[in-house]
């Protein structure tokens, strides 16, 4: 009998632990590990099917220049060559890299090193961009750092817990069901801020079906009714927060319950009902994910979440915080070694400080001194033929990134093109010059950070197929043949390990910030049998000290958008999302046909009513169309859709099958704070196509 493994799920940022028993060479039994804290030994659908999916169908198993076979040596000589010569025509800042939340830690922090430190730009995002950003430029302005005031211990504890912006039930489904199990063991009360009418809804006490883009008017008029009955925290307020000038006058005008239930388009005595709850309940969760984030309003759409929490002093207390629950399996981890183009290793800025004592740890000869290019910008920037080489690392941007036509004319026209992947074609790897055979899940190892923070092992169950290997491994290889054969000696993921937790010693002096010392002499044996572990403490902020200047919190005055703009001509605004059972663009969750059975194409989902009014009867097709470009799905009559919205899920590819595609669909408008595209919003129409 094969031991079995324990590892992390792959798929979303619950970070559920997982128990993998090994059947053969490509097959395994996969249990819920039940000493794992996110999940103790629950599963959802997609990781109870992870077992069908490590077979070998479509992998990339050898490295390819062009479409021939060629071995690792030639093919990572020519990416570290073409990466010089393009450095030294151009200047850094003609390359880029384009990574995921589907790397590790040490992946990503090997990365970033590579890019930020020795070739010496900050052009190197995630696709994390599309997931948390506006979530971590809310921390930051309000906490004075990007840190999860929260835990999924607070859901069991809390007796009110507030879903914005969330399809938890399909989308964090581990998550859903301790929210249930609070509700039957404690009577905690649910409330779901979302204008579709979801499946999460079928187990809430309260549904407030909103207008799309008003959750800063909500939670303004939220705050305006604590202040009126009383329920903020004025001793809170006066000794750990700062308001801008001007703050509380904004809140005490034109936030009144009838105002508000106007601007959210929902019934006053809903609106009321659910202020009374609140401002009754000290034990509140506000939840929030892609609804919130995926906006042009997104960090502004946070802040006023967490103003609502430090106004009335519902933080760093059990069951009592804002917490943002995170799309990817390791998007907190890229946090934590500065993944995005506009931080540095260990959630530091590019303060002047900051990058001098990164520089300094890593003796990097050419540190990046300013933020780079995020996502959306940086395909914009290739377009005009500002970036001459990029790799793109484990992700699909030819179809996750808004207006992906634009996205596939840039990675057509970009002159040096390298994709990392487990998958041989994908819809970015089809323009590839050399495509790189990476490590997949159950082949992967190194670590994984959930929402919570929980940092846990993803250890490896299989061997590397094919001439597959590690990202980590494979990025430093780069790095060694660009000339930094010791800055990039590392034998294995625990070596990288033991950096990041000396950088993050180096750099905290003991402060509250990700502080990871314990770990920097941590040896290959204990890495290896490392036990799930929460930094940053179970009640950030229980002191009442924040990481600002002065120690207080800030409120911010947050601005909501103006909701006569996106429509202008367009008679429908489309929003966007995931089903139950796919995950992103379904290069793994693809090949599972259990999975498939729950959807088995891409539904553009519209209320009857709607539909009546323009002819398209339930089962249709019909072409949906912006002014980025249009794609057809067929028809599902929903009554779960507000009128004069309709919704289409992000995954189907042009590799995967036919079927709708979302990614041509939405604008490529972003977030002013946090880069953050805005998906949730888009100015569309939709009409019948006439079938024979
Ligand atoms: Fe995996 Fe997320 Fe499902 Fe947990 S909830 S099993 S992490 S997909």
């Amino acid at each position: 009998m094969t031991e079995a493994i324990r590892t992390t799920c792959a798929y979303c940022g619950v970070g559920c632990g997982i128990s993998a028993t090994p059947t053969g060479p490509r097959s395994v039994t996969i249990k819920g590990d039940e000493a794992h804290p996110a999940n103790g030994g629950r599963l959802c659908s997609k990781g109870t099917h992870l077992g069908e999916t490590v077979g070998l169908t479509g992998r990339l198993l050898h490295p390819m220049i062009g479409n021939k076979r060629a071995s690792w040596d030639k093919s990572l000589d020519l990416v570290a060559k073409k990466f010089r010569d393009t450095v030294d025509r151009f200047g850094p800042d003609s390359v880029a890299f384009y990574v995921s939340g589907q790397l590790l830690t040490e992946d990503y922090y090997v990365a970033n090193k590579l890019m930020k430190g020795f070739i010496g730009t900050a052009n190197i995002d995630t696709n994390s961009r599309l997931c948390m950003s506006s979530a971590v430029a809310g921390h930051n302005r309000a906490f004075g750092e990007d840190i999860v005031p929260a835990s999924y211990d607070d859901l069991d504890v809390a007796d009110l817990i507030v879903l914005v912006g969330s399809n938890t039930a399909w989308c964090h489904p581990i998550v859903y069901q301790r929210i249930q199990a609070a509700r039957a063991e404690r009577g905690t009360k649910l409330v779901v801020i979302d204008p579709r009418r979801t499946e999460t809804c079928e187990g809430a006490d309260l549904h407030l079906p909103v207008k799309p883009g008003t959750d800063v008017a909500l939670m303004s008029g939220l705050l305006a009714w604590c202040d009126q009955e009383g329920v903020t925290d004025p001793a809170f307020i006066a000794d750990h927060l700062n308001a801008p000038e001007g703050f509380w006058e904004h809140i005490r005008t034109g936030h009144d319950l009838w105002t508000t239930a106007k601007t959210c388009d929902i019934a006053p005595a809903l609106l009321e009902q659910f202020f009374k709850l609140f401002a009754a309940t000290a034990r509140t969760v506000t939840l929030f994910s892609q609804g919130i984030n995926q906006s042009i309003r997104g960090t502004d759409q946070v802040n006023a979440i967490i103003n609502v929490h430090l106004a009335t002093g519902r933080i760093g207390k059990p069951g009592a915080a804002p917490f943002s629950i995170t799309g990817q399996p390791n998007a907190m981890g890229g946090r934590e070694v500065g993944g995005l183009a506009s931080t540095l290793a260990a959630h530091m800025d590019f303060a002047p400080e900051n990058v001098e004592r990164v520089g300094r740890f890593w003796a990097a000869p050419a540190m990046a001194t300013k933020p780079g290019l995020k996502a959306v910008d940086l395909f914009r920037a290739i377009n005009e033929g500002r970036i001459k080489a990029l790799w793109v690392m484990a992700t699909n941007p030819a179809v996750s990134l808004p207006d992906a036509n634009r996205v596939r004319e840039a990675l057509e026209a970009v002159p040096f093109l390298v994709v990392s992947d487990i998958i041989a074609d994908t819809d970015t790897s089809v323009h590839a010059d050399v495509r790189l055979p990476a490590a997949g899940w159950g082949e992967k190892d190194g670590t994984v950070t959930n929402s919570d923070r929980t940092i846990s092992r993803q250890r490896p169950f299989m061997a590397l197929p094919g001439e597959a290997k590690p990202d980590w491994w494979i990025i430093k290889e780069v790095g060694r043949r660009m000339g930094w054969r010791n800055a990039f000696a590392y034998d294995r993921p625990a070596d990288i390990w033991r950096e990041h937790a000396r950088l993050t010693a180096y750099q905290n002096d003991g402060a509250r910030l990700l502080n990871l010392r314990a770990q920097a002499t941590i040896g290959n044996e204990a890495y290896e049998a490392m036990e799930p572990f929460r930094w940053g403490g179970d009640k950030p902020f229980e002191d009442g000290r924040f990481s600002t200047p002065d120690g207080k919190a800030r409120l911010v005055l947050a601005k909501q958008m103006d909701l006569q703009e996106p429509l202008q001509q367009w008679p429908m605004t489309l929003n966007t999302g995931r089903y139950r059972d796919q995950w992103h663009t379904m290069t793994r969750t693809g090949l599972s046909a259990k999975l498939a059975r729950h959807r088995e194409e891409p539904l553009v989902e519209i209320h009857p009513q709607d539909a009546g009014d323009l002819d398209i009867c339930d089962g249709d097709l019909a072409r949906v169309q912006t002014a980025q470009g249009n794609s057809i799905f067929r028809v599902a009559f929903s009554e779960g859709q507000r009128r004069g919205e309709i919704f289409t899920p992000i995954h189907w590819t042009d590799q995967i099958s036919t079927g709708g595609r979302t990614g041509l669909l939405p604008r490529p408008l972003v977030d002013p704070h946090s880069g953050q595209p805005g998906f949730k919003l888009t100015p569309a129409s939709i009409e019948k196509v006439a079938t024979e």
